[in-house]
């Protein structure tokens, strides 16, 4: 999952703050439509606030003197949200891709977890650390290297 905004509840408090969007939805109103509890409701406005997808109004209570927020939902802001969340998938597979394609690297041939750049299997002599007599074996990765080009492409034209 890309962002836990807090699972069941979560989901219960978007449609309210959806489906009300003209009636002043107080923390308190908001956990009477929906009989989450309180404390719940309060921690998922400010998580779903924290990811831009809430925002509140603060307003003294004249009579109590306490704060009172009235929240709304900001969920176009979401397409934003994933949008950036995608190019930072993006971006790391990217340097994967990169260094995958920049470096040769090595596999012991017993089929242990061992994989080696070039310096490093050098480095060993070509011999695996892991298990006796095991040796290292360049491995062919461009199936790898396409996959990882493959993904990018996929995840950017989404
Ligand atoms: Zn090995």
């Amino acid at each position: 999952m890309l962002v836990d905004f807090g699972g069941k509840e979560a989901l219960i408090i978007s449609k309210i703050l959806l489906n009300t969007p003209n009636e002043d939805l107080t923390d308190e109103r908001i956990a009477e439509l929906s009989t989450v509890k309180l404390n719940i409701v309060r921690k998922i406005l400010y998580i779903l606030n924290e990811n831009k997808l809430t925002e509140f109004q603060r307003v003294r209570d004249k009579r109590s003197g306490w704060y009172i927020y009235y929240w709304k939902e900001t969920f176009s802001n979401l397409t934003n949200l994933l949008s950036e969340r995608k190019d930072a998938v993006a971006e790391k597979l990217d340097i994967r891709m990169k260094y995958e394609g920049d470096n040769f690297f090595f596999l012991c041939n017993n089929g242990c977890a061992g994989r080696y750049i070039f310096i490093d299997a050098m480095d060993l002599n070509f011999n695996c650390p892991n298990c006796d007599g095991g040796i290292l074996g360049e491995e062919r990765n461009t199936n790898k290297v396409d996959f990882l080009k493959k993904t990018i492409i996929k995840i950017r034209n989404e």
